[in-house]
């Protein structure tokens, strides 16, 4: 049963991929939908930067489940090519280790298989394995974890949710995600690749459960796509679809308060004045949420108390030749991930030897760089701000990666860096708001992590809704998507839409 709350308009806070995908699947349900965003720019961490004749996405790079960006657009009877074009990609990734060693992930099986027979000594069949594992928990946790609010108890009695919680012994929820990979791949290289998917959502292996296997899954078994043009065309279709469903929306208008009296939202206060309505979603972080937006609200402290994900050192550079061997994904691998995680997550600093990822987009899309240059964005893990020297800690790492990319290719890269800008945890949060410039919410370092993250709902206010990376069911492009349609659902269960 419905609340039966009434209001035909619904305000949204914040154009992350959530906030923008719950605004369309609103306006589907027959609301006006107006959204607020206090950067001139939309898309919050899916952003890009155009520097002397190079393009960058300064944001994330992999892209998995175009399927739950495609499904906006169909829910609106609109076809998305003639929005936006999806490239699957044929090579994954590359791998560079420290021994020169290289292995490439494929997202057909039987590529991944014959690249296992050339490159290791592992048995094919021990990938296999925990790769069909991985589909085996992505089936069991999507209904009841990641398609479903977690925390409205009608949710639990349905035969899906009974089903995968009685499965439950299915989702390694009780082993490390690295004591899982190790106990089932002899290569110390394939672990290293299977354990880096912890960092993909600011999280350590040896602490996260192995449930977080599905992110392989996804991009492994399901497959990583380059949106045609860069990720940022991803904001543009949204964008363009948000106003053909008659979305308002309102950049450089920043929210300074939601309004609640008694147990109700009233509305919004923002930049430009008060917006009323008796429907707010909010897709700022969730602490930013409570600490800015809601003065003198009670805060649910135990969620917000729970440790926060890392956050990232990013280099954009524009340099002055192209390389073969950067493909559009690379990873090159430090030699003790445990030192690495444990520098992050304990000693709150970076490792002098971490694992550090390349993306190249011009190697997919030409305009990116200008003929013959490439367009390279580098990134390490970092620990969230926590008063470090943020200018110390990126001059070390700049001389640890140019050190290792000038090694992978053979010759000096720090003098072919025409241009450069570097984002850091600081620079992330005064973008994007989120808190402490953790990129990806509550870390999932621990075995209940899942349920330990805000609801969608605020249990206090009705009439308030959250989306985005930092609330149920976690960060990550797919899953900001997937707390969107939750928030959107029981939107339309309480205003019987
Ligand atoms: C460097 C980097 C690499 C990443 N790599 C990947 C990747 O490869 N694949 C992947 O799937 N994910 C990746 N991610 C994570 C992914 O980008 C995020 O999980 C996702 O984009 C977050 O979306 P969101 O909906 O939570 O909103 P956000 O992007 O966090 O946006 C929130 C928006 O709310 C606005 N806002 C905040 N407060 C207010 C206010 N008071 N008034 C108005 N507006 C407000 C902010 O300005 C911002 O625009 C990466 C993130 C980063 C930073």
């Amino acid at each position: 049963m419905g609340k039966g709350l009434k209001s035909s308009t619904c305000l949204v806070i914040g154009s992350g991929i959530a906030g923008l995908a719950a605004a369309i699947r609103l306006s589907s349900m027959g609301m006006h939908v107006k959204l607020f965003e206090a950067n001139s720019t939309l898309g919050g961490k899916i952003a890009e930067k155009k520097l002397a004749g190079y393009r960058f996405d300064i944001g994330p790079s992999v892209l998995t489940k175009p399927d739950y960006i495609m499904e906006l657009f169909l829910i609106h009877g609109k076809n998305p090519d003639n929005y936006i074009q999806f490239e699957k990609l044929d090579r994954l990734f590359n791998f560079y280790f420290p021994d020169g060693t290289t292995i490439n992930s494929f997202a057909d099986p039987a590529r991944m298989e014959q690249e296992i027979r050339e490159k290791s000594d592992e048995p094919v069949g021990n990938v296999s394995r925990v790769l069909n594992d991985s589909k085996k928990i992505y089936r069991v946790t999507r209904e009841v974890f990641l398609e479903r609010s977690l925390h409205k108890t009608k949710n639990y009695f349905n035969w899906p949710t009974l089903r995968g919680v009685l499965q439950f012994n299915r989702v390694r929820a009780f082993q490390t995600m690295h004591s899982y990979n190790s106990k089932r791949l002899n290569d110390k290289r394939l672990v290293q690749i299977f354990d880096r998917y912890a960092s993909y959502i600011g999280s350590n292996p040896f602490e996260a459960p192995a449930t977080l296997n599905i992110i392989n899954h996804f991009e492994i078994n399901e497959g990583a796509y380059f949106p045609v043009g860069g990720m940022y065309k991803i904001v543009e279709a949204l964008v363009k679809l948000a106003g053909e469903c008659g979305v308002e929306i309102f950049s450089g208008v920043a929210v300074k308060e939601i309004i609640v009296e008694g147990k109700k939202v009233k509305g919004i206060q923002t930049s430009d004045g008060f917006k009323e309505s008796a429907c707010v979603i909010c897709n700022a972080d969730i602490h930013l949420a409570y600490e800015k937006l809601l003065p003198g609200k009670i805060k649910p402290e135990f969620i917000l108390s729970q440790p926060r994900s890392s956050s990232v050192i990013v280099f954009l550079w524009g340099i002055n030749k192209k390389f073969p061997q950067i493909g559009l994904h690379n990873t090159c691998f430090g030699e003790n991930d445990r030192e690495e995680y444990d520098a992050i997550f304990n000693r709150k600093t970076i490792s002098e030897d971490p694992n550090v990822y390349f993306y190249n987009s011009s190697s997919n899309y030409s305009a990116d760089a200008p003929q013959g240059k490439s367009n390279l964005f580098a990134m390490i893990s970092a620990p969230y701000e926590d008063g470090q020297n943020w200018e110390d800690l990126v001059s070390l790492a700049r001389t640890v990666v140019i050190k290792k990319l000038s090694t992978l290719v053979g010759e000096d890269i720090g003098k072919l860096i025409e241009v450069e800008e570097v984002l850091n945890p600081k620079t992330i949060e005064s973008h994007t708001g989120s808190w402490k410039g953790s990129v990806y919410g509550n870390s999932s370092n621990g075995m209940f992590s899942a349920f330990l993250r805000h609801p969608n709902f605020s249990k206090r206010i009705e009439g308030l809704y959250f989306c985005g990376g930092s609330v149920h069911p976690g960060s990550g492009i797919p899953l900001c998507l997937l707390s969107a349609k939750i928030a959107a659902d029981l939107i339309k269960g309480d205003f019987k839409l």
